[in-house]
């Protein structure tokens, strides 16, 4: 809340003996009303809106700063205030008008709130409606990851890149943070010497003489999918509209493992309708991206613990196109609905797996993400969370990544799932088919969806089911769709009998399974497996040094859980090289439940958290108690 001080005039009458009147200056203390947050944005959409953003943009790269220009072209439905989300932003003027003829406003910014951020209250007139905000970055601002030369490849350049989902725009650019709007946007970057700018627009495929690079998102996308990269990157064409950009030492094996991206955007097609952004490029990024990956429209940036060698870790390919369907086209309005957009990705990035891969490889996917979502329950319920383990959500006052659990991705899919079954995969087809085309370059609630089933499937076809239960309720309903795979079962019987005494078949390599049977194999365990048992199984498969994230994270939680601290080594390079949260978390985790294990953890993090994005070191500072 700011406070404002109003010189004001008072005239008092006082009847002296002479009649003089005294004029006395008072200052009156007024408090300018606290700016409602609604779905954690300051915006006030039903008043002022950004309909299209330019964005002028220079990097300084030696100060971890970018200085901009944000031009939002507003609509104004005859108010006098605009507001803006805005956090870890330097606001040095607002004005209004055309660039030729801009006229200085006022603003005001609001508390600073540790989550939020602040509010950006600017002054225009009802008719007024192109706001000029000029501003910089900070050093610390969330959404940018900052890498000094020695964590690129190559060591000569640094490299950035912007990860906004959920409310990280604000820390970047001042901005209506809330998905409930869609804006298109252009921009004009500037970058140093030898280092190639993408954005989630049109994007340039090599280095240009000025250095000056413009891009244009013609399509009106949620905010949180603004994203801009600049380092040294190359780029490899897999098709007529796809293709891949990674760093140069990186190029060739991207290129290799992503190969089928122009099956599985054929195989999307067929299932769901065109796609919609004319061109689907991913781009590799160095190892402290804290995510698998994140579906910027037009350029997924992935991770490159995908990189696994053999196309075993692609699904998370297949997740991020899905989403150019659910999530970039069909959105969610809120966090609280974050399941609409996971959800249907999940059940989505399955569907182009079974095409692409087949059913065998579907239904392994399947198993081992239900398995993780049970896990989630148990831990959540043992927590007493479990009113997280609803589809919908309430997240006010709260992070909403809080709301990026398996409860959104995992259940969600397989409501979904148990919903197909119920109507039969071509109903389903159909209905989800003519969901995209309602609602696409839209956003909805979940209570906009539940309407939308039952008035165009449930009902027309006379179903009964409990989406009640599935959405609004805890765990997973007994109805859930059951998913067997015999290759996974090979495996678990394999452990199970390892676990026993009996040795592992001599000839068995680790290439002969998939990364999902490993996964089995390991699960089966349970968290225990002597280390004499865990060093025999190293002997013969080398899972430390697999070089499969995958394999690897779930090997080291179990060696942590079992006193196997030979393991260290390797366990201490990989937590320095990746920044992947979803691998940090589990580890991190179970080596702070014992006083030796999270001594040993906090020294390897002393190397570690300056290679990870404040997204990950911000969990990992909470896990290891040093917030
Ligand atoms: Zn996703």
């Amino acid at each position: 809340m700011i406070k404002k001080l109003f010189p004001v005039m008072a005239v008092l009458a006082l009847f002296s003996c002479n009649s003089e009147i005294k004029k006395e200056n008072h200052e009156v203390e007024i408090e300018t009303p606290k700016v409602e947050v609604i779905n954690h944005s300051y915006s006030k959409l039903e008043e002022v809106k950004t309909i299209r953003l330019n964005l002028e943009l220079s990097l300084d790269v030696d100060n971890r700063v970018i200085d901009g220009v944000a031009r939002h072209h507003m609509k104004n439905l005859g108010f006098e205030k605009a507001y803006f989300d805005i956090k870890d932003i330097d606001i040095k003027k607002v004005t209004l008008g055309k660039s030729n003829n801009e006229i200085q406003t006022n603003f005001e910014i609001g508390d600073y709130d540790s989550l939020l951020g602040a509010p950006l209250t600017v002054d225009l007139s009802k008719t007024d409606s192109l706001i000029n905000i000029y501003y910089s970055t900070s050093p610390d601002s969330e959404a940018l990851g900052w890498l000094s030369p020695e964590l690129t490849g190559s060591g000569k350049h640094p490299f950035l890149y912007t990860q906004g989902q959920a409310i990280l725009t604000r820390t970047w650019i001042p901005i209506q943070d809330t998905p409930e709007n869609r804006i298109t946007y252009s921009a004009t970057v500037e970058a140093p010497e030898g280092m190639l700018p993408l954005m989630s627009a049109t994007n340039p495929t090599e280095l240009n003489e000025s250095g000056v690079y413009q891009f244009e998102m013609e399509q009106p996308i949620p905010c949180y999918l603004l994203a801009l990269t600049v380092g040294e990157l190359e780029y490899r064409r897999l098709s007529e509209n796809s293709g891949v950009y990674a760093e140069p030492h990186m190029i060739d094996a991207a290129e290799k493992e992503f190969k089928d991206i122009p099956k599985m955007i054929d195989a999307a097609e067929g299932l769901y309708g065109k796609y919609s952004w004319d061109v689907y490029d991913v781009l590799v990024l160095p190892y402290s991206f804290p995510f698998g990956g994140m579906e910027n429209p037009r350029l997924t940036f992935l991770t490159p613990t995908l990189i696994a060698g053999d196309g075993s870790l692609v699904s998370t390919v297949a997740h991020e196109l899905a989403h150019s369907w659910s999530g970039n086209l069909v959105t969610n309005a809120s966090w609280d609905d974050f399941w609409l957009n996971e959800g249907f990705t999940v059940y989505f990035e399955n569907r182009i797996m079974r095409e692409v891969y087949g059913d065998e490889v579907a239904e392994m996917l399947s198993i081992i993400e239900f398995q993780e979502l049970q896990n989630t329950i148990d831990d959540m319920n043992s927590k007493g969370e479990n009113l997280d383990t609803h589809l919908k959500l309430d997240l006010d006052n709260r992070n909403p990544d809080d709301g990026m659990t398996d409860i959104a991705y995992v259940k969600g899919a397989f409501f979904l799932k148990t919903i197909e079954r119920e109507v039969g995969k071509e109903k389903f087809d159909e209905f989800i088919n003519a969901y995209f085309n309602e609602y696409k370059f839209k956003t909805l609630t979940t209570e906009d969806f539940i309407e939308y089933l039952n008035s165009n499937l449930l009902t027309p076809n006379d179903i009964t089911f409990n989406t009640e239960e599935w959405i609004y309720g805890a765990g997973i309903p007994d109805n859930v769709v059951k998913i067997e795979s015999k290759r996974l079962t090979i495996v678990q019987d394999l452990a199970n009998k390892f676990k026993t005494g009996e040795p592992l078949p001599k000839d068995l390599k680790r290439q002969d399974k998939t990364t999902q049977e490993w996964m089995a194999f390991i699960r089966a365990f349970d968290g225990e497996l002597s280390k004499e048992k865990m060093m025999e199984i190293d002997k013969q498969l080398n899972f430390k040094n697999s070089g499969n994230s995958e394999i690897m994270s779930e090997w080291f939680v179990l060696g942590i859980k079992n006193d196997y601290k030979e393991i260290r080594p390797e366990m201490k390079a990989f937590l320095v090289q990746v920044g992947r949260r979803k691998y940090l978390e589990p580890l991190y985790t179970t080596l702070a439940d014992s006083e030796e294990t999270l001594d040993w953890a906090k020294e390897v993090y002393k190397d570690a958290r300056p290679n990870y994005h404040a997204i990950s070191f911000n969990t990992v500072d909470e896990i290891l108690g040093m917030k």
